[in-house]
């Protein structure tokens, strides 16, 4: 009986062994791939901003005199956006450096939605002036327990996303109820909506569905870094396709804490 539990025993071993190996190497290969999509998309996302600043700035160096005016305003205003451009590609990849290094902790008290959506809303005017922003969050929400910063980002990175993907002039929805201890907040867009099939995959790093649209320069960070503060907050995000007409919601669910319940009783 002992011998054939050791054989037994020598068999389970192998397997296990058979399966760690075969997980190790799917872990190598994804980190190879993940590599891989970082160097590219850095090269690419450093390089043609910096060719477009060298290329402007060159031409006002090289021909001070030649240049008319309003091109010279032109050549300026392309440094001064494709700059903002290489600084927003640089702080997403170190957002993204200090949630996988475990180094951005969080720092959460007890907050009114309202004011962090009020802070996020004007942080963002200036890139969503062509939409028109509707907000519906009941005065009655319950307090939430989060990082106020982190969580002004997560609101700032899907108001940015939604100003990008959906046309000029459209509306931009964002609206909370509580219920059942938890609060839901949604940010809903007119523009084309995501593929049912990458619904899950566009919180992966550097995915973005249309791997050649460079006009809406993108880094496919901005959403993984959004789940990653959200879930560091004990929060879930969810993207969906709307259901009334065309046009993408993004749903965080966060729990809401039993101090802020009970102060709403005593309220
Ligand atoms: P980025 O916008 O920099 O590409 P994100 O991580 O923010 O990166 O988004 C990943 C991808 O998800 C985008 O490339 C786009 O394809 C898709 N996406 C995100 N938000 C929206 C939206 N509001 N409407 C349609 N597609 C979206």
């Amino acid at each position: 009986l002992l011998d054939a539990l050791a054989d037994q025993a020598a068999v389970a071993i192998e397997r296990i062994q058979l399966v760690a190996d075969v997980d190790r190497a799917r872990l190598a290969a994804e980190a190879d791939r993940l590599r891989s999509a970082l160097l590219s998309s850095i090269s690419h996302d450093l390089k043609t901003p910096l060719a477009a600043i060298m290329g402007a700035a060159g031409a006002l160096r090289d021909y001070p005199d030649e240049i008319p005016p309003a091109d010279r305003i032109d050549l300026l205003a392309t440094v001064n956006d494709e700059s903002e451009r290489l600084y927003r590609f640089i702080a997403n990849l170190l957002d993204m450096t200090r949630i996988e290094s475990g180094a951005t902790q969080p720092n959460a008290s007890l907050q009114y939605l309202g004011d962090i959506v009020g802070t996020a809303l004007r942080r963002v005017a200036k890139i969503a002036g062509q939409h028109r922003i509707e907000t519906d969050l009941p005065a009655d929400l319950p307090m939430l327990r989060l990082d106020p910063v982190l969580f002004e980002q997560v609101l700032f990175n899907l108001i940015d996303n939604a100003a990008k993907y959906a046309p000029a002039g459209s509306t931009i929805r964002i609206q909370a109820w509580a219920d059942d201890g938890r609060l839901e907040l949604q940010v809903l867009d007119e523009g084309p909506g995501i593929p049912p099939a990458d619904l899950e995959r566009i919180f992966d790093s550097f995915y973005r569905v249309d791997k050649t649209d460079h006009v809406r320069a993108g880094t496919g960070l901005g959403l993984s870094i959004c789940r990653g503060f959200v879930e560091a907050m004990g929060g879930t995000i969810a993207a969906g396709n709307r259901a009334d007409r065309s046009g993408s919601v993004f749903t965080i669910t966060m729990p809401v804490p039993p101090e802020a319940l009970n102060l709403e009783e005593m309220s």
